[in-house]
């Protein structure tokens, strides 16, 4: 790996946002080139003090695009003590409200880091986690709060948070949020707080009950919408997309079975950031790939010298930012791989039509995580192009393809010919052993002195039940529930039902008193479903799952709709937690 100099010229796109020089410096060290779409929309509003309401979905850099600002403007305005009570602590004055424990955590750390050396302190409230531990913190006085609604209602009813200072606020995901039961708790928040305060509102989506909320407490918001519109159609490139959805924490190895099943002649590589473009090259090159770097934080002398190692074809892959890759010249990639689903369909556009051109094949892959799905469907939408959704090779798989190549090899030696000087050694063996055995034991060597010991592990296919800390896992993972991966692997309580099956939500569970019979009960009396033909039941505090016949599950939920569970009409619809 070139050595790359970390003294990166200030980047003019943050600064151009209105960030302050700390901030502009924290997001350079992060490795953050450029702003994102979301990020270049919201942020001057959100640092003019505008309520807002963004229409982006997760991975478009929307953490940022509120993180920062709320993070500038607690530091340019002196903070008031929280409540005669007790005077000397720091008031929270910025909340995030958001829908899970992951998202809760991975936000926090996320304000922590662009936070650094400004001073400005933040915590994460969740169900499931030491309530004293979170008092405690509470108690030293804490900046910005990022918390679940259920978590931080019961914080306020205790006493320990105090929301009076809040003067910005932050809804991430609401449309989660609603789905999730917390509309009435999101209530009860906001009414803690004072009503001259900034709001945000983020969500993928937005339902007529989210928009009910935002009228409620939202004051003449700005609306930003990221997806923009789509191409002409001329503009489009042409290439094989295919996308593989895999867990944050396996993404590495993920991308080096995907290299060596596709075999690319030459690819690019793209990144989100500098430092996931250089632990990259690094973890490639340790695996014996010739990958080099190529970042915005490279003199522009480097970057010529690795565009010649690349196009000499001493190096098989580049890795590199967008910004980076803009303006090169490169004819003939056989293969574009996006470690990361960019962060604006554009990007993805301009990206893939790197490959694919003059009339040659070309592949663009995805790796993508499993709460990404949307985003994938939105390249699908811009692009008018399907993205195959495809699983990752198995061991068995790249074995397989292994033993191809070895057997092209072998296939090129014999027709090449000059063999005469190890003919020998096999008439001397042809005496002791059978010719298949000997032929057999030659490929062995051959193969794998070509391919290596291939002792890889096998990559699992779904999510596992934890990642990382601050990985965010499904969303839809209720807080302080068991994760809704270990949901999906139990052995289901009743009979599965013989033919495709679909998953249902129910936006109702066991707070609401709903108890399987219940679901059972309506579905098989109000839908005419036989009970024996429903699958498993799922019931968390908050909703409740229930696997019913593929074929009849848009009439359940229809029906369901119309039909009162314990008295109540609940929230139904196909369960989207594997889109
Ligand atoms: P989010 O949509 O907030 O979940 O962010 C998705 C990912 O993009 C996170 O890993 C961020 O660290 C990263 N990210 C956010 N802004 C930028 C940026 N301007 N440049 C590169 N990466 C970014």
């Amino acid at each position: 790996m070139p050595a790359t100099p970390r003294t990166a010229p200030v980047t003019p796109g943050f600064k151009g946002l209105g960030l302050g020089e700390a901030l502009v410096k924290a997001v350079a060290a992060l490795g953050y080139e450029e702003p994102t779409p979301v990020q270049t929309a919201t942020m001057p509003l959100m640092l003019s003090g505008r309520d807002l309401i963004g229409q982006a979905a997760t991975g478009t850099g929307k953490t940022a695009a509120f993180a920062l600002p709320m993070i500038q403007r607690l530091t340019e305005t002196d903070p008031p003590a929280a409540g005669a009570r007790r005077a000397s602590r720091r008031a929270t004055r910025g909340l995030v409200l958001v829908p899970t424990r992951e998202l809760a955590m991975q936000v926090a750390e996320a304000v922590h880091k662009y936070a650094h050396g400004t001073g400005v302190s933040v915590v994460p409230l969740y169900g499931g986690a030491s309530m004293l531990q979170q008092i405690r913190a509470l108690e030293r006085g804490v900046d910005i709060v990022v918390a679940t609604p259920g978590r931080a209602l019961d914080h306020l009813r205790r006493q320990s948070l105090d929301l009076s200072a809040v003067a910005m606020l932050v809804l991430d995901e609401a449309d989660e949020m609603l789905d999730m039961g917390f509309a009435e708790d999101i209530d009860a928040i906001l009414e803690a707080t004072p009503e001259a305060r900034q709001t945000a509102l983020f969500s993928a989506t937005m339902p007529p009950r989210l928009r009910a909320i935002a009228e409620r407490h939202l004051r003449k918001p700005e609306r930003i919408t990221v997806q923009r519109e789509t191409p002409a159609a001329g503009k489009l490139p042409r290439v094989r997309q295919v996308a593989y959805i895999v867990p944050r924490a396996h993404k590495a190895a993920a991308l080096q079975r995907v290299l060596d099943i596709e075999s690319p002649t030459s690819a690019i590589v793209f990144c989100r950031t500098r430092l996931e473009v250089d632990t990259l090259v690094e973890t490639l090159n340790a695996h014996g790939y010739r990958a080099e770097a190529l970042h915005g934080g490279m003199q522009q002398r480097q970057r010529e010298a690795v565009m010649r190692r690349f196009r000499a074809a001493s190096a098989d892959l580049l890795v590199a930012t967008d910004v980076a890759a803009r303006g090169l010249n490169i004819e003939q990639l056989s293969h574009v791989i996006n470690y990361d689903v960019p962060s604006a369909p554009e990007a993805y556009i301009h990206r893939i039509g790197r490959t694919g051109r003059a009339g040659r094949e070309g592949t663009a892959i995805t790796l993508a995580e499993p709460r990404e799905h949307r985003q994938l469907q939105a390249l699908e939408r811009a692009t008018r192009q399907k993205i195959e959704v495809a699983t990752l090779p198995t061991v068995a798989d790249l074995r397989a393809r292994r033993l191809e190549l070895t057997s092209a090899s072998l296939r090129e030696q014999i027709l090449a010919g000059e063999l005469d000087d190890v003919r020998v050694v096999v008439e001397q063996l042809a005496g002791e052993f059978g010719i298949l055995d000997v032929a057999a034991a030659a490929v062995k060597l051959a193969h794998s002195a070509l391919t290596g010991d291939g002792e890889e592990q096998e990559l699992p296919a779904a999510p596992p039940p934890r990642e990382g800390r601050f990985d965010r896992g499904p969303r839809e993972r209720p807080e302080g529930r068991a994760p809704r991966e270990r949901a999906e692997g139990r052995a289901p309580r009743r009979a599965a039902p013989s033919g495709p099956t679909a998953r249902l939500f129910f936006g109702a569970g066991r707070e609401a008193g709903i108890r399987p019979a219940d679901l059972v009960g309506a579905i098989a009396n109000e839908a005419g479903i036989s009970s024996r033909d429903l699958g498993a039941i799922e019931i968390t505090d908050r909703f409740s799952l229930v696997d019913v016949p593929e074929e009849a599950a848009d009439h359940i939920v229809e029906t369901m709709r119309k039909t009162m569970l314990r008295g109540k009409k609940v929230l139904v619809r196909r369960d989207r937690a594997g889109e």
